[in-house]
């Protein structure tokens, strides 16, 4: 094809043409990314096969300008663009930018994954976290672990026990340790435990509870928030406590915990008494050699940053 703009031309111009096409047209011919997109492509196009196009050069432009108006398109997130298949011109959807971010932030945001966790771990990252003298130490070993975890995934590492009281930035912390993990592929799973011990009691005679406690106990990263907020019974101590943590020492597997307890108060004043008001040191113990085997603690103090 020789003169781009002569075809074109020519093409609106055509008697047998109707004015209805020839309108609907008009428009097509005169564009300028068409008119761009035949030039460069002159060589494999010729008059006849740019009027054969006529619809698909219609639906290029009509496509285009609902996307860059951000109406409805044909195809939701994709971006129309004009190639050349077997001496035709046909209309191509490429994935838009915009899509392309959203799915990368579903991806990412799948690799976190929580059971009943306030949406701000979403935000949570080490940048932004504060470290004042007595969180510094919580960071530096959060930052440890992701350094130690990433640099060789396959291995055991001990993950932390974060101790310390309301609103001092635990559950923020984890938060933080789950997206920069994230942020390298590494999928963790937090679960805010009281809920998660209410929600297994409530599939208690359903056959349902066994997969939920499976996929709780063979994340690949897990971590248990508030372990300790609220009074556990000996069967979730035993059989939901218990299982996850031998479960998880047994394969070696990375467990965080929060708690407002420290670990001795954990055990002492949490896994020792159960609801009968018994005292039972051996079980208590034997769940927090556990705990130890799996994390090591850290207290964090400060203040409150709880705005309400
Ligand atoms: P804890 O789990 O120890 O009770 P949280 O992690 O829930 O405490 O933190 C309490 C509040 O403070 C939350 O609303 C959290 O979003 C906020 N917060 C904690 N640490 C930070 C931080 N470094 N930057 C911004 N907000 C923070
Ligand atoms: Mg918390």
């Amino acid at each position: 094809m020789e003169n781009v703009r002569k075809v074109l031309t020519e093409l609106m111009s055509k008697r047998k043409l109707d004015t209805k096409f020839q309108n609907l047209m008009s428009s097509v011919y005169e564009d300028a990314d068409v008119l761009a997109f035949c030039e460069a492509h002159k060589a494999e196009l010729s008059s006849d096969s740019v009027a054969r196009s006529a619809s698909k050069l219609y639906e290029y432009v009509q496509e285009r300008d609902k996307f860059n108006r951000h109406e409805p398109t044909l195809m939701p997130g994709y971006q129309p663009v004009l190639i050349v298949n077997n001496h035709m011109i046909e209309v191509s959807y490429k994935p838009s930018k915009q899509l392309l971010a959203d799915e990368k932030q579903r991806e990412f945001n799948s690799r976190v994954k929580s059971v009943n966790m306030p949406k701000m771990i979403r935000r949570a990252h080490f940048e932004d976290f504060y470290p004042d003298e007595n969180r510094q130490s919580a960071l530096n070993a959060a930052l440890d672990f992701v350094q130690a975890y990433e640099t060789d995934p396959h291995h055991f590492h001990k993950a932390l026990y974060l101790s310390g009281s309301f609103g001092v930035g635990k559950t923020y912390l984890l938060g933080a340790i789950a997206n920069e993990l994230a942020s390298q592929e590494f999928v963790s799973t937090l679960v805010h435990f009281p809920s998660f011990a209410v929600e297994m009691k409530n599939a208690i005679g359903e056959n349902n509870l066994a997969e939920k406690l499976n996929i709780i106990k063979e994340a690949p990263i897990l971590m248990l928030d508030d372990v300790g907020a609220d009074a556990m019974s000996s069967w979730v101590r035993d059989e939901v406590l218990g299982v996850i943590l031998e479960y998880r020492m047994q394969n070696e597997l990375p467990t965080f915990f929060s708690s407002n307890f420290s670990m001795d108060q954990l055990e002492k004043e949490h896994l020792q008494i159960n609801q009968r008001g018994e005292s039972e040191p051996l079980k208590a113990k034997r769940l927090m050699e556990r705990i130890k085997f799996l994390a090591t603690e850290v207290t964090m103090v400060g203040v409150n940053r709880r705005q309400s």
